[in-house]
Formats: structure tokens, sequence, C-alpha cells
């Protein structure tokens, strides 16, 4: 499978769909308690399958959300056990932030997580690497919804709609800050892109898109 990765290491950016007009939604840091029920209700209002990047510790304190994630059709993976800026941790504590919310996720769904996203996007080679020794692919992101300079939620739909491309990762949050501008902006993103002919998929169906 071709994929933009950077040279030696497992990481994505990007996927290589030859052109298809296909594109992944994915959402870190819940489940939250107030927001990740809006985001599943606009998503099931226009059957959008996304994908959460979870924290263990928020999985651990709302269950039935992650459950929730689940039986709607989304992809879950892995967003570290606290959500800790890795790159000033020790490799043991990266590989227990990694394994602890693999197992938050697991215990509940009985699926184990594949792909990693690091938290604030602070990584290094070490990151990279102790997640892939763990059997993890780091999956970053290619256009985000929230950003400084946008905060007004038709703009930040209208910047992703401009930005987004075949095989797009699109970043969005679930959590950890005040995210009703994301509640807000995401029906608008969603008709966007739909609009200029993509379809939002879950990371492993764009990653089954990938050129081989
Ligand atoms: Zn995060």
């Amino acid at each position: 499978m071709v994929m933009n990765v950077e040279p030696g290491s497992n990481l994505i950016t990007r996927v290589d769909t030859g052109g298809k007009k296909v594109v992944a939604l994915t959402f870190d840091d819940g489940p939250d308690i107030f927001y990740t029920p809006r985001i599943l209700d606009v998503l099931r209002e226009h059957q959008v399958k996304a994908t959460f990047f979870v924290v263990g510790e928020n999985v651990e304190a709302n269950p039935e959300l992650l459950r929730q994630m689940v039986r709607e059709g989304h992809q879950v993976e892995n967003h570290t056990h606290t959500h800790p800026e890795l790159v000033k941790k020790g490799g043991s504590r990266i590989d227990e932030e990694i394994y602890r919310c693999e197992k938050a996720v697991e215990s509940l769904t009985g699926r184990k997580t594949q792909y990693f996203r690091p938290p604030k996007r602070l990584f290094n080679d070490d990151v990279v690497d102790i997640a892939a020794v763990r059997g993890y692919t780091t999956v970053l992101w290619t256009v985000g919804v929230e950003n400084r300079t946008t905060r007004v939620p038709q703009e930040m739909a209208r910047r992703v709609s401009h930005r987004v491309v075949p095989g797009a990762i699109i970043l969005a949050h679930d959590g950890r800050l005040d995210r009703s501008k994301t509640v807000e902006a995401l029906p608008l993103l969603i008709k966007g892109c739909q609009q200029q002919g993509y379809r939002l998929v879950t990371l492993d169906e764009l990653l089954s898109e990938g050129r081989r």
C-alpha cells in the first residue's frame, strides 16, 4: 500500500487514493460527557461514520459513550491514557500510556486499537518507534477543523471544505476544551465536503482505498 509517509517511519498524514474523493473525519480527546453525544447526533443525522482517537481515562469515565461509538459504526483508536506531552516522558511511560488506553478500549469493545495519535502532535522518532513495537501506526492529519485564526463555525467549515483533498484525514475534537463551535461547524463541514463529491469514511475504510 502506498501512502504519504515520512521516510523510515510508521507515520500517516494522508492516504494516496489515486484521486478518489474519500476522506476520513477523526475526533480526538473524548469521550466527553457533553460534546461527544452532540457529535454522535450530527454524525447519525448525516449518516457519516468517523474515527475517534480516545483518551483512556475518559473511556473509563464514560464507558457507555464508547460503547455507543462502536454500536453506531464508528472506529475507535488510541490517543494515550492521560493525554501527556510524550516527548517529555521516558520510553516506559510512553509505552504505558499507549498500553493503558488500549486495555481501557479492549475491555469494553473486545477489540484492540491499531492506530495511535500523539497528544498535541508532540512526537519524535522514539514515540513513533515505541508505538510501532506495540503494533501501532501513528496517524496525524491533513487538515484541522479548529485553529487559531478561524473561530466562526461557518468559516471553520468553509476553511476545511477549501483545503480538503482526496485521501485527507480531517482532525476535529470532541473533548478537553470548549468544542461548541466544532459541534456547530460539523454539519456545515460535512455538507461542504459532500457537495464537492467527497465521501466521509472511517480510517480503516480510507486506508483500504489506498493505492496498492
Ligand atoms: Zn488530544
